[in-house]
C-alpha cells in the first residue's frame, strides 16, 4: 500500500508532475498538499466521497483554480507563482496558456458550446489557439468525430444530440488540441446510465492508446481495468494510493473499505 505504482527514471520528461498542491477557500482547506506523478501513458484515477477534494485537485492542475501552494510542472516546466495582494498568481499567463494547451480537461457536464455545430465546436480552438489552418483542423476534426463514432454528427448543434453523444464529442474537442495529458473530471457521472457505456468505450480505447491521462470518477470497473494507480482521497489527503489491484480489491483503511462496500 501506498507505494506509487510508477517509478520514474532520471531521463523523462513527465507529462505532469503537481507536488505538495495546497488549496483553501476562506477558512476551509480542502488539499492539504496532494502530490501526483503522470508518466507518459498513465492512467491516474482519482476517488474519494463527494467533498473530498477531487474537482479541485483536477482544477488546480491547469489553474481553473489558483493552488495557495505547490508546484506544477507540465512537460518538465515548472509554473511560476508570484504574490500578490490578491493571493498567489502564475507569473506569466502566457507561459498558463501554453501548459492549458497540453492539458485537455473533459468535464462533468458536457461544455460544449451550444451556438456551435459540433464540428464548429472541435475546430474553434486548434485554429484560434494553436492557428492551425481551417482546412487542416477540419480534416483532423472529421477524424476525431469518426474516432468517437460521432462523425454523422458533425451538422449538428448540442441540444440535437444526446448527453453521451455531447460528452464523447467534448472529449475530441479536447483530443483535437493534440494534448499531452487529458484531464477527466466525472465524466460519465451527469449521463443517463444507457448511455455511459459508449463514453466509457472511448476513455478505455484512449487509455490502451497509451494517452496519458487523469480521471475523476465512480466507475470502479473502469478504474480497476484500466489504471495505471488509483488514488484514494479524504478530506483533501491522500488515504490510499497504488496499483488497482491492491486499492480497489485489498484496501487497508476502514474508510477505503467502506467506501468500496457495496451500497445496496
Ligand atoms: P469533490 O470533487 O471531491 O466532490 P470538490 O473539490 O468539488 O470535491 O470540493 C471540495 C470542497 O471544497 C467541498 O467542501 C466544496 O464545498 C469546497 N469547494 C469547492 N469549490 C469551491 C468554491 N469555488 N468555493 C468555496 N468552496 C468550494
Ligand atoms: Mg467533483
Amino acid at each position: 500500500m501506498n507505494s506509487p505504482a510508477t517509478e520514474s527514471t532520471s531521463s523523462e520528461v513527465l507529462p505532469l508532475e503537481v507536488r505538495n498542491i495546497t488549496k483553501s477557500f476562506g477558512t476551509n482547506q480542502v488539499l492539504k498538499g496532494l502530490s501526483l506523478e503522470a508518466r507518459k501513458g498513465d492512467v491516474i484515477t482519482l476517488i474519494g466521497a463527494s467533498g473530498s477534494g477531487k474537482s479541485t485537485f483536477l482544477r488546480c492542475m491547469n489553474l481553473l483554480e489558483q493552488p495557495d501552494g505547490g508546484d506544477i510542472l507540465v512537460h518538465g516546466e515548472q509554473i511560476g507563482f508570484k504574490n500578490t495582494r490578491r493571493g498567489r498568481e502564475p507569473t506569466d499567463w502566457r507561459q498558463v496558456e501554453r501548459m492549458r494547451a497540453r492539458l485537455s480537461m473533459v468535464f462533468q457536464s458536457f461544455n460544449l458550446w451550444s451556438h456551435m455545430t459540433l464540428l464548429e465546436n472541435v475546430i474553434e480552438a486548434p485554429i484560434h489557439v494553436l492557428g492551425k489552418p481551417k482546412k487542416e483542423a477540419i480534416a483532423h476534426a472529421r477524424s476525431l468525430l469518426d474516432r468517437v463514432g460521432l462523425l454523422e454528427r458533425a451538422d449538428y448543434y448540442p441540444a440535437q444530440m444526446s448527453g453521451g453523444q455531447q460528452q464523447r464529442g467534448a472529449i475530441a474537442r479536447a483530443l483535437a488540441m493534440e494534448p499531452e495529458v487529458m484531464l477527466f473530471d466525472e465524466p460519465t457521472s451527469a449521463l443517463d446510465p444507457e448511455l455511459v457505456g459508449d463514453v466509457l468505450k472511448v476513455m478505455r480505447d484512449l487509455a490502451e492508446e497509451g494517452r496519458t491521462m487523469v480521471v475523476v470518477t465512480h466507475e470502479m470497473s473502469f478504474a480497476r481495468d484500466v489504471s495505471s494507480q488509483v488514488i484514494y482521497l479524504h478530506q483533501g489527503l491522500v488515504e490510499e494510493s497504488g496499483k488497482p489491484a491492491d486499492v480497489l480489491e485489498n484496501p487497508q483503511s476502514e474508510r477505503l473499505k467502506q467506501f468500496l462496500a457495496p451500497k445496496y
